[in-house]
């Protein structure tokens, strides 16, 4: 049986009471108590929390695990993600997936890197398929990856609206909608199609001539990049007042600031504003992802890569500069995702959930120790566990 571990004295966030928790944990939770009441078992370590709030360990459902890019040519295809990238960052749950590159980037070697990922001590899934239709798959089906391979619990991130994709009608998008949800439902899987939102006039009009026309609901899709441009946000506002869920990518860099990107923290801010429900909104890093920057003739002009440690950073600033309440932000990389994506052991901290488990300080907020399946792999800012080749 894995060790015992014993957080002492913690405050967390659910629950009403303003009082420090004990919190024992093994591989899961298993028991929650007013401070000082839980007896300790001999073989039991002891984590002081005294200075610290625990969070459920982060989601980040958007990264190129196994690089993604080539836009500028083969040198521009960006490097494999390595374990501590994402825990150093809080990530105890990653969903990989690819991008504008389904030639050289393949479904086996992102199962792969899901089942190392794994090895190493953190939970990972991942996407079938890649921006463009018909989707490559593995097995010839969508349905039947998503109930037949573990590590698959939908299709994407499917390119719409955007000079890279492969310009689907609406039709074959409803379809493929319909073939994940089906793989979905018949393996307790969410079977969600993870869409790449672009530039494009058209925005989420596809996804929402597919909920009116047809039985697919709106939250068969979860797109992404919706701060990217201010009329995006807009739509993508309207659309979880609708129902819909929306996705805020993290990294970023000036330029796209420049251009009309808005900050996912200033975007959540907004959209709590606007009257859209926490709930419905989630972020994601893009890590690894290549950040292209083209001209207006869709010419290469510039490449940057995404960082997983955008992701709480900007948990972080809509709390401090955006003044959204700790516990109202947190769900965009905790709750949110673990119920979009049907992972039912993470994104809250309870009995019987799965000790994944961020402890920041109380003072800044900042990024403590970080608890995977109960073992510890960032210990006071210093990764006690590392990739084979790190
Ligand atoms: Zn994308």
């Amino acid at each position: 049986m894995r060790m015992l571990r014993f957080i002492r004295s913690v405050q967390l966030l659910a629950g009403g009471s303003e009082q420090p928790k004990d919190i024992l944990i093994s591989s899961r939770i298993e028991a929650i108590e007013e401070s000082e009441s839980l007896s300790l078992g001999h073989s039991a370590e002891v984590i002081n929390g005294e200075e610290l709030i625990a969070l459920p360990g982060f989601i980040d459902s958007h990264v190129h695990i196994t690089g993604g890019g080539g836009e500028g040519g083969f040198k521009t295809r960006t490097p494999e993600i390595m374990l501590t990238d994402l825990t150093r960052a809080g990530i105890t749950t990653v969903i990989g997936t690819l991008g504008t590159d389904g030639t050289t980037r393949t479904m086996s070697n992102l199962i792969a890197k899901c089942y190392g990922l794994r090895e190493e001590g953190i939970s990972a899934w991942c996407y079938t398929g890649n921006y463009h239709l018909p989707v490559r798959t593995t097995t010839g089906s969508v349905t039947d990856d998503i109930i037949l391979i573990d590590p698959i619990i939908g299709t994407g991130e499917i390119a719409l609206s955007d000079h890279r994709s492969s310009q689907p009608t609406r039709e074959a998008l409803a379809a493929l909608a319909a073939e994940a949800r089906v793989g979905g439902i018949l393996s307790a899987k969410a079977g969600v199609v993870n869409v790449h939102m672009g530039d494009g006039p058209r925005m989420l009009d596809y996804l929402r001539w597919i909920a009116t026309e047809t039985e697919i609901p709106k939250t068969q899709f979860i797109p992404t990049h919706i701060n990217r441009n201010q009329e995006l946000l807009k739509d993508g506002i309207t659309w979880a007042k609708e129902g819909g869920l929306i996705d805020f990518t993290t990294s970023s860099v000036p330029l796209f600031i420049e251009e009309g990107e808005e900050p996912a923290a200033l975007a959540l801010a907004h959209a709590l504003e606007a009257g859209v429900p926490a709930e419905r909104v989630s972020f994601t890093s893009d890590g690894n992802g290549s950040l292209p920057q083209f001209n207006a003739d869709g010419q290469l002009t510039g490449l940057s890569v995404g960082s997983p440690s955008s992701l709480y950073a900007a948990v972080r600033e809509a709390v401090l500069s955006h003044k959204v309440p700790l516990a109202e932000a947190i769900k965009a990389i905790t709750s949110t995702p673990a119920e979009n994506l049907k992972l039912s052991r993470k994104g809250k901290i309870a009995p019987g959930m799965d000790a994944d488990l961020v402890l920041i300080r109380k003072d800044d907020l900042s990024i403590h120790s970080v608890i995977a399946g109960g073992e510890i792999m960032v210990n006071n800012g210093t990764p006690l566990i590392t990739s084979t080749f790190e």
